[in-house]
């Protein structure tokens, strides 16, 4: 190995939003990481998105408000009839 360019190689300890925490080898002390394989849907088998902008909430509200208005033109549409 050519000296000196290589980084520090060392332990170091992952800690993962949900709580989980492990320890790995990497170049950094320290990773935060925001899933990890203990809440990952793909090892929980649930479904549940990570949704940490409120994409999801955002969209079912606006499309909540979509189906309001499309029942109400559909009942005054049945009146007339
Ligand atoms: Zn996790």
């Amino acid at each position: 190995m050519k000296r000196e360019i290589h980084p520090k190689y060392m332990v170091a300890q992952v800690s993962c939003a949900c709580g989980n925490a492990f320890v790995t080898r990497a170049t950094v002390p320290e990773i935060r990481v925001e899933i990890c394989s203990n809440c990952h849907p793909f090892f929980t088998g649930r479904q549940k998105l990570v949704d940490t902008e409120r994409r999801v909430e955002r969209f079912e509200q606006r499309y909540a408000r979509f189906r309001e208005q499309e029942k109400a033109r559909q009942e005054k549409s049945s009146q007339g009839s």
